[in-house]
């Protein structure tokens, strides 16, 4: 059927669908990678993966010749509400982000900014083969701003986990709300939407995180924490919740950049993972790309973008900077030892596997992240047959994590449905999130005053001294005299 809203093509709902003929990252515990081959997709689930399938009757095939079929990609961290300010904060350090955001207007958002935010964000990361996004809600001043979050996850056909959050109220006020619980135990029910809590633990002697951990238990749901944030949040925080128990294998530890080994070895001990920002981290300033540390410790990654009102969201740029910020750190180490890095750690498979197999661990979901029989159908085709860059398809992993970009992502399906098909969002009513992306920044915009935001998108410069320089461009050319061309030819050339 043709979709009334973009006129691109996608199968009915239930009917079964085959990719053909691509390169297949299974992503499974081997790693498996097929070439010209299938994946069967039937209902919500892989029903078959390798060479020339037999499919029922009626199954829809879509060419993948020439492309790479992956799992959905999987963010661990990422504050959707944000996406509303998409770019605003390009140039700010952390410093900035947390006046603005925590001290100053995060409190102007009303429930449908919140909501405008995360249905923008919702869309751009399926636009993007990110099939599973864990919404780092912070912004949830009241329950309305919590169900409008909510609300605009459900709208869009991805898989979400509404991870609640509220930087305005201590996480001891917030999470022991009465309201608050009524509301994640409703929603919880529901089953739509995964859940977490989201809060930072500061370090603090008497340890007022407490209660908030405790009503995680009670919920049973799990915790996310900004950990090992240069300036916010370090070792004491760590420390706190192991002597306390509160480190559990579900627990996501977001950055995780400024830690010492003793943390390491203390979330390695307890079975938790680290969502790498690396984006984030490099620009921001929680403290460098801890991947080059971490896998010395065996502790599982996954990786995230953060936030869009700094950065881009999606995660081939998450695999190309991690990439770039471990060999960074290997070689610059090396270098000044005196050595000569000849061959790195970090492989392009390995952030590949962050990407995709890592997510899923994280959030404990062992039907995602692979393309295997019987999982969760939410599946990438990669392919642009239009692109210089398709081709030659040499090394996959390679591929995605340094060659391809979202304009490359052909094909989505989220719980086997099609939700990007031939490059085009299917279903997306784009026309009415910008409408409504439009009245937030109008808002907010209004509410600051043009001067406030202003100041707030170009943040103080900084001055800088130029070096002296012992050398100058009129000895040079003064020396090219004895050179081959003279100095008054060169000087009229410059002018
Ligand atoms: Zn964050």
């Amino acid at each position: 059927m043709v979709h009334p809203d973009n006129g691109v093509e996608q199968p009915a709902a239930g009917r079964p669908v085959v990719l053909r003929g691509g390169t297949v990252l299974t992503m499974d515990a081997a790693h498996t990678v097929l070439t010209d081959a299938d994946v069967l997709v039937v209902d919500d689930r892989i029903a078959a993966v390798g060479r020339q399938l037999d499919v029922p009757e009626g199954t829809a095939e879509v060419d993948a010749t020439g492309g790479i079929v992956m799992p959905g990609m999987i963010d661990t961290h990422r504050h959707m509400w944000q996406t509303a300010m998409r770019g605003y904060g390009a140039d700010w350090t952390l410093t900035q982000y947390f006046v603005w955001y925590y001290l100053e207007h995060g409190r102007a958002f009303r429930p449908e900014d919140v909501h405008a935010g995360n249905l923008l964000s919702a869309w751009d990361a399926l636009e993007a083969g990110v099939t599973t996004t864990v919404d780092w809600s912070h912004g949830l001043q009241t329950v309305d701003h919590a169900e409008a979050a909510a609300d605009a996850l459900l709208a869009v056909p991805g898989r979400f986990v509404l991870a609640y959050g509220n930087i305005q109220a201590g996480p001891w006020e917030w999470a022991t709300d009465g309201s608050v619980q009524a509301f994640l135990r409703r929603r919880r029910d529901e089953g739509r939407l995964g859940l977490q809590l989201a809060f930072d633990v500061t370090g603090d002697p008497a340890f007022p995180e407490k209660a908030a951990f405790e009503a995680a238990r009670e919920l049973d749901l799990p915790v996310t924490t900004h950990a090992g944030v240069w300036g916010a949040t370090n070792d004491d925080g760590i420390r706190l919740m192991h002597e306390h128990g509160f480190m559990t294998p579900e627990t996501v530890y977001v950055h995780a950049a400024t830690l010492t080994a003793d943390s390491y070895h203390r979330i390695a001990a307890t079975g938790g993972s680290i969502s790498v920002s690396t984006e984030s981290e490099q620009s921001a300033g929680q403290g460098y790309p801890p991947t080059w540390q971490v896998r010395q410790h065996g502790i599982p990654v996954s990786l995230s973008m953060d936030t869009s009102v700094w950065w881009s969201s999606d995660l081939f740029s998450a695999m190309r900077t991690t990439l770039g910020a471990d060999r960074s750190r290997e070689h610059m180490e090396a270098h000044e030892k005196g050595e000569t890095v000849t061959s790195v750690h970090l492989r392009a498979e390995q952030v590949v596997d962050w990407a995709t197999r890592g997510g899923a661990q994280a959030l404990g979901r062992d039907d995602l992240g692979s393309l295997e029989v019987g999982k969760k159908a939410d599946v990438v085709l990669i392919k642009n047959d239009r692109s210089p860059v398709s081709f030659p398809l040499l090394n996959p992993y390679g591929h995605v994590a340094f060659q391809a970009q979202r304009g490359d992502v052909h094909t989505v399906l989220v719980d086997g449905r099609v939700v990007k098909s031939e490059h085009q969002l299917v279903g997306a009513d784009l026309a009415a999130v910008r409408r409504s992306v439009d009245a937030t920044v109008e808002h907010l915009r209004a509410s600051m005053g043009e001067e406030a935001w202003t100041a707030g998108m170009n943040p103080e410069l900084p001055s800088e001294e130029l070096l002296d320089n012992p050398y100058s461009y009129t000895e040079y050319k003064s020396a090219s005299t004895h050179g081959a061309r003279r100095s008054d030819e060169l000087g009229d050339e410059i002018g």
